[in-house]
């Protein structure tokens, strides 16, 4: 019994920081600010290295790099970090998927009306790799998901109607986004850049992409580089409702594990 009183305090303390740790890259997973916080880990370990061999002065040039380093790192990335501290605060970031059914539907609409209208669409759902470095290729927004932005967003002749939308939970987070273009030979040559955007995006990433064209109307949705054309309504909703089912998908620790356990077996095969 002693010695379970013993060892919780190292265990809470131990959980505490893999949280904060776990939470803070998560956070900063594809954004540039990764690297940079990955540059203050490294700088942290020299820095208490230096320190149990005593080398004063690379102690001395450390202390002094790491409190401009801080100081630095909290200037630059200080909208993220105000969004991060933001989302603790509503806890939501260990859920971003629990509001998920609610951002098919609006999707889904949206897809319905444009396609009838004839207005070109493209719109990327983020899932576990981040668009952070995409979001910035377009204008950023912060706005709850709903058709009748997303119809909006993709008038003709608008200053947004250009590019792809980007929605993350149920943000949408960017428009006029640009995507990487597939170099796929296998797609159809009848396809031009919207569609190529598409499955550029998710040959890079594992988002999903909805595409409206605007000369035919039809509906395709791209997931792993592949595009399928030609849905309704029903059918986008359907692959949608799939890949976002609550039940499909681990959330937080298990899928933390689930996917660098799988990195690292493929890995080492
Ligand atoms: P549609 O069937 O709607 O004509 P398409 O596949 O034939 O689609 P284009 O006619 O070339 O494609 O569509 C051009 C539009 O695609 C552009 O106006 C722009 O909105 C979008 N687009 C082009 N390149 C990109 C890109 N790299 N990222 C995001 N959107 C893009
Ligand atoms: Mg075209």
């Amino acid at each position: 019994m002693g010695s379970l009183l013993v060892l919780w305090r190292p265990i809470l303390e131990i959980l505490f920081i893999w949280i904060i740790l776990y939470s803070l890259i998560r956070f900063f997973q594809g954004t540039r600010a990764l690297q940079v916080l990955l540059g203050l880990l490294i700088l942290a370990v020299i820095f208490n290295i230096a320190k149990v061999l005593e080398l004063h002065t690379i102690n001395w040039v450390l202390t002094k790099l790491f409190a401009v380093g801080v100081l630095a790192f909290l200037i630059i990335f200080q909208p993220e970090l105000r969004r991060a501290l933001a989302r603790i605060g509503q806890n939501t970031m260990f859920g971003p998927f629990l509001k998920r059914g609610g951002t098919v539907d609006e999707v889904v609409q949206a897809c319905e009306h444009l396609s009838r209208s004839k207005i070109g669409a493209l719109i990327a759902i983020e899932r576990d790799v981040g668009l952070k470095n995409y979001i910035e290729s377009g204008l950023a927004i912060d706005a709850k998901v709903s058709s009748e932005l997303l119809i909006t967003l993709f008038f003709p002749n608008t200053p947004t109607h250009d590019g792809g939308v980007i929605v993350q939970g149920d943000r949408i987070t960017s428009c006029g986004s640009l995507f990487p273009l597939s170099q796929s030979h296998e797609l159809s040559r009848s396809l031009g850049t919207r569609h190529r955007a598409a499955v550029g995006l998710t040959e890079e990433t594992d988002a999903v992409c909805a595409v409206v064209s605007e000369e035919t109307g039809a509906i395709s949705v791209s997931v792993y580089g592949k595009l399928t054309r030609d849905l309704d309504g029903e059918s986008l909703r359907r692959v949608l409702t799939s890949l976002f089912r609550p039940a499909e998908r681990p959330k937080g620790w298990s899928e933390f594990w689930q996917k660098n356990w799988k990195k690292l077996r493929t890995e080492s095969e």
